[in-house]
């Protein structure tokens, strides 16, 4: 039986680009630190792959540190801002991934005042009470996500940017379901944006903290200094390698990219709207890969097995809480539970064909009738 992978939010395969570098490094021992002819050439590795992050993100190869994934990452950042910050608000969303509201939840055992804005039905925050709280004052940090990936609705990270500016407070960035889905690069007023290889066609393990000049960031990890002290620890040099590579193709047909996922998937959305009745969760702009659709009186769950048997394979939401089979909080957070058990999020990658999304429409309105029928 063939397969239909439609879960590039929970993760994506490597690219070719990617698989090359992996394949014709990874028989080298490569350690940045080491002076010899080898460490040497880990140390141009790592530097090409700093510059080619740098200015994607239009910032310095200093102002990038890597780290094991994106959650290491936003880990990172919140301890930064907890041992130079005095205590204080941090404003951030209920709809954020588990990487962010975990953290945030130890953050305010620490003493932090910890504050999520609710979302309305399309899944969008209200600028204007986010202005109120921050009038307030005493607000040292807003966290959002730039694309949520549940729906792929967006939050908007330039007004957030252009308040946090306002108000003197940091923002931090979660941009990891944003990066190689659409067009999204460093944003004045951002303090610092967590990305992560594994979602852009670049190997799992990689993650990126780009953060502003001169932040002289805490570390979370230490040990050996490496990275400047800021994360200490040998970096596997052939998977950051591999990951800039990843970037980089995308980064090469971005605009293509872009097109392409909006075409799949509102023709995707469209076929099974009219078919099944079907709605979007999730309203205004939205990332372009992501189909989060309600089918009305369908068990969600037992959809998605049936799908997986016909070799579709989707999922209810965030991968990290999928083990568990919890509702989604997100979708919680702006429906109630019966639409949110109806609920299954469908990713799509650059590499899906068309061929393969038609296939997928045919094979859930089956799996949808005959639930229907049963
Ligand atoms: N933020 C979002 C929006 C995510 O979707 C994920 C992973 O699913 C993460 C953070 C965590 O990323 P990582 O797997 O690199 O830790």
């Amino acid at each position: 039986m063939s397969t239909i992978y439609l879960d590039s939010n929970a993760t994506t395969a490597a690219c070719q680009e990617a698989l090359t570098v992996l394949r014709d490094l990874s028989p080298l021992p490569l350690n940045p630190s080491s002076t010899h002819q080898l460490g040497r050439a880990a140390s141009s590795f790592f530097r090409g792959a700093l510059e080619g992050f740098s200015s994607f993100l239009a910032n310095r190869p200093e102002d990038i540190l890597i780290t094991s994934s994106a959650t290491e990452a936003i880990n990172t950042y919140l301890w930064h801002l907890s041992q130079t910050q005095p205590l204080g608000r941090i404003i951030s969303c209920v709809t954020e991934h588990a990487a962010v509201l975990k953290p945030l939840e130890r953050l305010q055992k620490l003493g932090w005042k910890v504050e999520l804005m609710r979302v309305d039905t399309q899944g969008h925050i209200d600028l204007t009470q986010l202005e109120k709280e921050l009038k307030q004052g005493d607000v040292r940090l807003l966290v959002f996500m730039a694309a949520n990936n549940e729906t792929g609705v967006l939050h908007p990270i330039e007004a957030l940017a252009e308040l946090a500016m306002r108000y003197d407070t940091k923002l931090l960035v979660d941009a990891v379901a944003a990066v190689g889905k659409y067009p999204i690069q460093h944003i004045p007023g951002v303090t610092a944006m967590a990305l992560s290889a594994h979602k852009f066609h670049g190997p799992a393990g990689v993650g990126i903290l780009s953060h502003q000049p001169n932040m002289r960031l805490h570390p979370w990890i230490v040990g050996g200094g490496q990275q400047l002290g800021k994360r200490s620890g040998t970096l596997n040099i052939v998977n950051v390698f591999a990951a800039w590579i990843a970037l980089q193709s995308y980064q090469e047909k971005a605009p293509q990219i872009f097109q392409y996922l909006l075409e799949i998937r509102d023709y995707f959305e469209t076929q099974l709207i009219q078919r099944l009745g079907a709605k979007v969760n999730g309203g205004g702009e939205r990332a372009p890969n992501v189909s989060n659709l309600y089918f009305p009186g369908v068990d969600g769950e037992a959809l998605l097995i049936q799908l997986d048997q016909a070799g579709v394979m989707a999922s209810h939401g965030s991968a990290c809480q999928a083990g568990a089979m919890e509702l989604s909080h997100v979708l919680l957070a702006m429906h109630g539970r019966e639409r949110t058990s109806a609920s299954v999020r469908f990713s799509f990658s650059r590499f899906n064909t068309k061929q393969e999304i038609e296939e997928a429409v045919q094979i859930i309105a089956k799996a949808v009738q005959d639930q229907a029928g049963s």
